[in-house]
């Protein structure tokens, strides 16, 4: 598995879609840059989402608010208090680590143990070999296993109630309980906050302290009132924005998984107090068919319903995603109840009520969030994608599977000469089909390697012009999943190509 997401980093660096910040530098850790088809393909993602939220739903307006906000927002919104995570450090290594996903790294080596021990076993074993009754026989390593898991459900409520000594005392239960790799020598847990700090205004005195937005959600929050009014918006309904959020974050591992500097997509939608339950289900529903459109595979999803909630919530669930190291949080959809509004209308002391006509009365609308990483959506799109095929000839092939909808270039143009006029036949072909799609012109090497760089590259349709194309103005279009070639006419590219790569 590890394998498969080294692959992933190194195919994207090579293929131009995802660098290393500041890489001339030794780069920028957990800051990444997207490159040509990084771009393109985050470009489309975006407008995807964008479609399904705002322009089919009638009542879901856009928005786009500034990074920077008033300081007192993240007072108001609890940020300032409480968006801390628990640290802990190991005094002889001196690295520091993540309370609740050093538990969690370690639960993972428990079970990759097991996930080895039972493979060797059943090598030795052969055709007799029985998994249950082997773990059942040979149980201390899946008495780590329970045991960790029992410790991890301890420690998640430790941390939700901030008992910092008891997260430090069942770290070091965990270690004893099961020795993986020898106990370790730890520091106390501390909170540290993960909002970055700047300052706005020149002169020292005057200056103002800032942070970068760690969630796009509270510029919808702030601006619910001029939106509704502006837009005599009539509840239930929506505000939808794409944009950058910034977390300083600690572990900093898994590519773009998770970033400094990264990017969301988030929703908040305004309803009546007590009908967040229906709303809740609803939204859940829509939000995972919205997955299941792109075509990756229903056993790729599931629902993590939350049990432990924030104070905030009322209901909450993730939607994961099998990513190359296991399943993990791609979405989160949350039932925020009047929490965000009422805690502006405090702070602010600004009324942030909505009159409701049928009622004949104002009150402060509960909220139904749904909310997803740009870049994590990337990563899962990308990581699905990339396959290597064993071909009948004995060779593989690397290909990128891409959504055809989502994917950076729809189609190659590929003269199969450079002569007899063919070049010239593609070109006018690029310049026909570049009004309505990215397309790319190549004409460099045979043709057989000029598909596979397609391939890799994610490139749905392969056209190439031939000598037959002179003579009865038809060329092959090859289809990057199965490589069947059809032969269309030049006039029906367009059509063709739109069928499938039109959103
Ligand atoms: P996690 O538990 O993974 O840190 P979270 O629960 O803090 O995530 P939310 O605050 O609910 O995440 O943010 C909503 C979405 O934003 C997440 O589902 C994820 O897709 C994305 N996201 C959050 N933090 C990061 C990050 N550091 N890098 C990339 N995407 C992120």
């Amino acid at each position: 598995q590890e394998d498969i997401f080294k692959k992933v980093i190194s195919h994207a660096k090579e293929y131009g879609y995802v660098f290393q910040s500041s890489e001339i530098y030794d780069g920028l850790s957990a800051v990444y840059d997207y490159a040509q088809n990084g771009v393109e393909l985050k470009k489309n993602i975006r407008e995807y989402w964008w479609q399904a939220m705002v322009q089919l739903n009638e009542n879901i307006v856009g928005l786009d608010s500034a990074i920077f906000m008033h300081p007192t927002t993240w007072k108001a919104s609890g940020h300032v208090d409480a968006f801390n995570d628990p640290l802990i450090d190991n005094k002889d290594s001196k690295k520091r680590y993540r309370a609740d996903v050093l538990v969690e790294d370690y639960v993972a080596k428990i079970e990759a143990k097991i996930d080895k021990e039972v493979k060797k076993a059943a090598k030795r074993f052969g055709d007799s070999f029985d998994k249950k009754q082997f773990l059942k026989t040979n149980g201390r390593v899946v008495d780590y296993q329970t045991k960790a898991n029992s410790i991890l459900k301890r420690l998640g409520k430790s941390l939700q109630n901030e008992d910092l000594a008891d997260v430090k005392a069942l770290i070091e239960e965990l270690e004893i309980a099961c020795p993986l790799s020898g106990s370790r020598n730890w520091t106390e847990v501390k909170q540290f906050n993960l909002m970055f700090g700047t300052k706005l205004g020149a002169s020292a005195d005057s200056a103002m302290d800032l942070y970068l937005r760690p969630e796009t959600a509270q510029g919808i929050f702030v601006n619910f009132l001029n939106v509704q009014k502006t837009g005599r918006m009539k509840i239930p309904f929506g505000i939808a924005q794409t944009g950058k959020a910034f977390r300083n974050e600690i572990v900093a591992r898994q590519f773009i998984f998770r970033m400094r500097e990264f990017e969301q997509m988030e929703m908040q939608f305004f309803i009546k107090p007590g009908t967040q339950q229906e709303w809740y289900e609803q939204w859940k529903e829509k939000r995972m068919k919205w997955h299941l459109s792109l075509g990756m595979g229903e056993d790729n999803y599931r629902f993590h319903d939350h049990e432990k909630l924030a104070h905030y919530a009322d209901a909450a669930a993730d939607i994961e995603f099998k990513f190359p190291f296991g399943f993990k949080e791609l979405e989160g959809i949350h039932s925020r109840t009047d929490f965000d509004l009422s805690q502006h209308e405090e702070y602010s002391g600004k009324k942030l009520q909505y009159f409701d006509p049928e009622e004949n009365k104002s009150y402060v609308p509960y909220v139904l969030e749904t909310s997803i990483g740009l870049d994590r959506m990337f990563l899962a799109v990308f990581s699905n994608s990339l396959q290597e095929e064993e071909l009948d000839n004995n060779t593989t092939r690397t290909v990128l599977k891409l959504p055809a909808v989502l994917a950076p270039t729809k189609a190659a143009i590929l003269p199969l000469l450079k002569r007899d006029g063919l070049p010239e036949i593609a070109k006018k072909l690029v310049d026909d089909l570049k009004w309505d799609f990215n397309v790319a012109y190549d004409e460099k090497d045979a043709v057989g390697r000029r598909y596979r760089r397609q391939d890799a590259n994610g490139t749905p349709f392969c056209i190439t012009v031939d000598h037959q194309t002179v003579e009865d103005e038809t060329v092959t279009i090859r289809h990057r999943d199965t490589m069947e070639q059809q032969r269309v006419k030049l006039t029906e590219v367009k059509s063709i190509i739109a069928k499938e790569v039109d959103m």
